[in-house]
């Protein structure tokens, strides 16, 4: 562990700055991008005319070996364990439908309810694709706890999971600095064998091109529907490339608004999208499979009409990426309930890997849990409510100071931690609670450091920081019932790390709490 108090190794500050000047070029040349930042007041152009470079750190991160090999084997499983879950209707319609999490969020309602329509209607494709991304803290656990340095599952990202594209642009560039200055020979453990290979980018096109090969009709195309103004594009745009140079997939890619043109044939259930050039107003693409880049937050539907196009798309034969039983299967709820006893074993055999999945998991239960759940939750009082508390509620209060609190929300900027626990469980209607989770917080190893850069207006540029760094491991599932036969395809296909300052809870890049990162293996 002496590898990890004493990172970043230490460089002068000339050095530092001829690796900034290397890494920011590089990221340049490399679609390491994010469009610009812009306001409501001057939005973006139609056409982008610059890019920034996406925020990273300037060295990889150290990560032990033993951890990496573990996180990218426990992918294979959790890729069939999701798949599963999302095949089980009567399970998600406990936890996620109308007896669970859509009768208290409205957002998770909404999507049960289009989802629950298109089952009564009848499912014409039974295939879904996964592209999913399982993110992991290292967890130092106490002396108290006994056991040694491991990593612990943040969550399980069904839909829309990011930054694949560019995490594999941020392995090359490390690789790129060590390749051109070594590093200054500031660290033995920078040398090539430990920087892990990365192929993000044809892995997750190549879940894209089985799905699309399983649709199997020539001259069909797949579908990226995107959020309006996205700054992410080169992240996505990467998998394009991808698809058209090396499988000849082309892609079209809309925006929900722009998608209320769309058709679903009534025969055939064939999705099929208009041509937006006037010279081919009539002609139409037929979609193989819809890939959501969005759709994951209610903002993404700012009308009911967006709703209604979601639920078209995925009435259709097109196969989805996710579907909604998948995208239902991957919220925070049913992560907690996977982790009480007897769930898991429904879904994953000990041979299948249940035994680690199990001990990748932090203590969670819902603030709607009872006495029996939790036998040990602190006795009823009257502290911060007028009626009682349930277990579930008593038990987070109590112990506050060790978790986070979460919704059914993806995206970034929604949990709740430690000291702002209390208040905020006084303030949540009692009938809001079955939508929310309470997790142990994960401990990660403290006094690692790392210098961050950062592009754009008012930054300072490199930062030098105590940080944390946040696993995630890429891979797809490709599954379904088709004539009672259960089909699944899954492959484990690349990662990402992702470091914050120390001080701060949240991560996501996006939201601009981290930096993209790679791994340096440590044994
Ligand atoms: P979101 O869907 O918004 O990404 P996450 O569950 O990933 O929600 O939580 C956001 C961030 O909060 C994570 O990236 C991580 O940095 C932090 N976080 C979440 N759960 C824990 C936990 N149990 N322990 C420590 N940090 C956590
Ligand atoms: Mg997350």
């Amino acid at each position: 562990m002496s590898s990890f108090v004493s990172w970043p190794p230490s460089l002068q500050p000339d050095e530092l700055e001829h690796l900034t000047l290397l890494a920011t070029t590089y990221a340049l040349s490399h679609s390491l991008l994010y469009l610009p930042p812009h306001s409501h007041e001057s939005p973006p152009p139609p056409t982008p005319t610059s890019a920034i470079h996406a925020p990273f750190s300037l060295f990889p991160t150290p990560i032990p070996r033993a951890q990496f090999d573990l996180a990218k084997r426990l992918q294979k499983a959790y890729n069939v364990l999701y798949a599963r879950v999302a095949m089980d209707e009567q399970f998600l319609d406990e936890v996620m439908g109308e007896g669970g999490v859509a009768s208290v969020d409205e957002f998770t309602g909404e999507l049960w309810k289009r989802w629950k329509a298109i089952r009564v209607q009848g499912i014409v494709q039974p295939l879904h694709l996964g592209l999913f991304r399982s993110d992991y803290l290292l967890h130092q656990p106490s002396e108290s706890e006994g056991a040694s340095l491991g990593i612990k599952q943040v969550e399980f990202n069904t839909i829309s999971s990011s930054f694949g594209a560019l995490s594999q642009q941020v392995s090359s560039l490390h690789n790129h600095l060590l390749a051109a200055t070594g590093y200054f020979n500031s660290s033995p453990l920078l040398k090539a064998p430990n920087l892990p290979p990365n192929e993000t980018i044809a892995g997750l096109a190549s879940g894209l091109v089985e799905a699309h090969k399983a649709y199997g009709v020539p001259g069909s195309s797949i579908l990226f529907v995107v959020q309006p103004n996205e700054r992410n594009v080169f992240d996505q745009r990467l998998i394009e490339y991808e698809l058209l140079e090396k499988h000849q997939i082309p892609v079209i890619r809309r925006t929900f608004a722009e998608l209320a043109t769309a058709t679903v044939d009534p025969t055939t259930r064939t999705l099929h999208i208009p041509s937006s050039f006037s010279t081919t107003p009539s002609s139409t693409t037929e979609i193989s499979v819809v890939y959501y880049r969005a759709g994951y937050t209610p903002t993404d539907y700012p009308a009911p009409s967006i709703y209604a196009t979601r639920q078209l798309l995925e009435s259709s034969l097109a196969i989805q990426c996710p579907s909604l039983a998948l995208q239902l299967a991957g919220g925070k709820k049913v992560q907690e309930v996977l982790t009480r006893p007897g769930v898991l074993k429904r879904y994953l055999s000990e041979e299948e890997g249940a035994g680690e999945v199990r001990a990748s998991w932090m203590d969670m239960w819902g603030l709607d849990a009872d006495g029996d759940t939790l036998p040990d939750a602190p006795p009823l009082t009257s502290e911060g409510a007028n009626e009682p508390e349930p277990a579930g509620t008593r038990n987070a209060r109590a112990e506050s100071e060790q978790l986070v609190l979460k919704p059914q929300r993806e995206g970034g900027g929604n949990n709740i931690y430690r000291a702002s626990i209390p208040a905020f469980l006084s303030s949540l209607p009692a009938q809001e609670r079955p939508a929310w989770i309470a997790m142990r917080l994960i401990q990660p190893p403290r006094g690692v450091g790392g210098y961050l850069v950062r592009a754009g207006e008012g930054s300072k540029g490199l930062v030098r920081s105590e940080v944390i760094s946040e696993l995630g491991i890429y891979g797809w599932a490709l599954f379904g019932k088709v004539n009672d036969k259960v089909t699944l395809k899954e492959k484990e296909v690349g990662w990402l790390v992702r470091t914050k300052g120390e001080g701060t809870d949240e991560g996501g890049v996006a939201t601009g709490f981290s930096v993209l990162d790679s791994v340096v293996l440590v044994d």
